[in-house]
């Protein structure tokens, strides 16, 4: 069983680095965007996580991309890590809900589990182009749990240990663009038909379904309010 673990492929999400120092020797690790982390930047020119299969002749990211793409194939499993201005418990994302992805997810001993389909990385992040593959969202950035957290999740993998029989797994269904400024809803949180999400002093969002709410005001994504998911088990 080859695992690879990647950090980093935001250049503000720097915790990565401090969890691969406490990897056994063993486990290969991949920094993505170095010249981002440097500069504290999410990227030089463009999201290095929309970027893959990438190309050797394209911007800093897509070349980035590509030679990420091709050191992972060898790879059975790819752990790529990341963090987030919000403030969202640990779960796993993946792109693909085919076994050997959810059961990766288990084998890490994770308890919650989001099905992206293509719904905010267009179908262009590093796990969709690797054998299997999960990326991790630890919650804030500078959240100091973060290194013990991931490092002991991706330690379950290697002694076989914590296995999750009970997996809660989200699949999220659209995005909700934010158009109110003040967000009255929580990550996680179950949100109801009608129920009042936003308001400002222009007014009020209410929402028109019901729906599980997933990284909710995350800065990276400008105008989004959150991603709405249901909960398949
Ligand atoms: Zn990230």
């Amino acid at each position: 069983m080859k695992i690879a673990v990647v950090c980093c492929l935001h250049g503000t999400e720097p915790y990565g680095l401090e969890v691969v120092k406490k990897l056994p020797v063993s486990i290969p690790f991949f920094i993505g965007n170095e010249k981002a982390l440097k500069e504290n930047k999410r990227f030089i020119d463009i999201d290095l996580n929309r970027c893959f299969p990438g190309n050797r002749f394209g911007k800093h990211e897509d070349k980035l991309a590509y030679g990420l793409y091709n050191k992972l194939k060898e790879f059975d499993y790819v752990i790529d890590l990341h963090s987030s201005s919000n403030n969202c418990p640990l779960f796993g994302i993946i792109t693909d809900p085919n076994k050997d992805n959810i059961e990766l997810a288990k084998k890490l001993g994770l308890k919650k589990l989001v099905i992206m389909k293509e719904s905010i990385a267009s179908g262009r992040a590093l796990i969709d182009f690797v054998d299997c593959g999960i990326s991790l969202e630890v919650g804030p950035h500078n959240r100091v749990q973060n290194i013990d957290e991931v490092s002991n999740l991706i330690n379950n993998l290697i002694e076989n240990k914590n296995y999750s029989e009970n997996i809660e797994i989200y699949e999220v269904f659209k995005i909700v663009k934010k158009k109110k400024d003040n967000i009255l809803i929580n990550n996680f949180e179950k949100v109801q038909k009608d129920q009042l999400i936003a308001q400002d002093f222009t007014g009020k969002h209410v929402s028109d379904e019901e729906f599980i709410a997933v990284l909710v005001n995350e800065e990276a994504y400008n105008d989004i309010l959150c991603l709405a998911a249901k909960k398949v088990s």
